[in-house]
């Protein structure tokens, strides 16, 4: 099934709303959305909620959060950016894992169980993509998933039949 980037980008920001209102964190999003990609829209906006959860919860306020879409040739990037906490180099290869929580201690105090990443993964991977982490502790993170999406081929449309002479 044909799912539209524009309505998973705008649900899983509208379930954030609350959240990021209450904690003074500005939710800002930009880029093309006019996009469709092959898959299941409820599994693609629970993806990019979490991410965008993530990074409220990681942010200290008054923060922004960035929601970005961009397309490039036959894949679209849905990326999402904030200025929080960060990763430290030596967990961002384990961060994608079940239950895995940088620093427990402190992982503890805000709550969460370690699964919202390891979903973001299989969902990403369920859809022919995968998800990217940037990351520099005290300055923030960027999240990037990347899924092939539906590139209309021009020349579906009906040619004109040029007569035989
Ligand atoms: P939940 O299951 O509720 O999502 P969680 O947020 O702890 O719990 P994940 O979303 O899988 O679990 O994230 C795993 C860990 O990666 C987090 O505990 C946190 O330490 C780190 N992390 C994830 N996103 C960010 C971020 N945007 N900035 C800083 N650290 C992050
Ligand atoms: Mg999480």
């Amino acid at each position: 099934q044909q799912v539209d980037i524009d309505r998973v980008i705008t649900a899983a920001i509208d379930q954030n709303r609350v959240t990021a209102d209450a904690q003074r964190i500005q939710l800002v999003s930009g880029g093309d959305r006019r996009t469709r990609v092959w898959g299941d829209e409820a599994m693609l906006v629970s993806a990019v909620h979490n991410l965008i959860a993530n990074a409220i919860q990681y942010s200290v306020a008054p923060a922004r959060v960035g929601i970005g879409v961009s397309q490039r040739d036959d894949v679209v990037e849905i990326a999402v950016t904030d200025q929080g906490i960060g990763i430290p180099e030596e967990e961002l290869d384990r961060v994608f894992e079940r239950f895995f929580r940088v620093d427990q201690a402190r992982a503890r105090a805000t709550g969460g169980t370690g699964l919202g990443l390891s979903i973001v993964k299989h969902v990403a991977q369920n859809h022919g993509g995968d998800v990217r982490v940037w990351s520099q502790p005290g300055r923030g993170s960027t999240f990037t998933i990347r899924i092939p999406r539906v590139v209309d081929e021009p020349s579906a449309a009906p040619q004109p039949v040029k007569a035989r002479a």
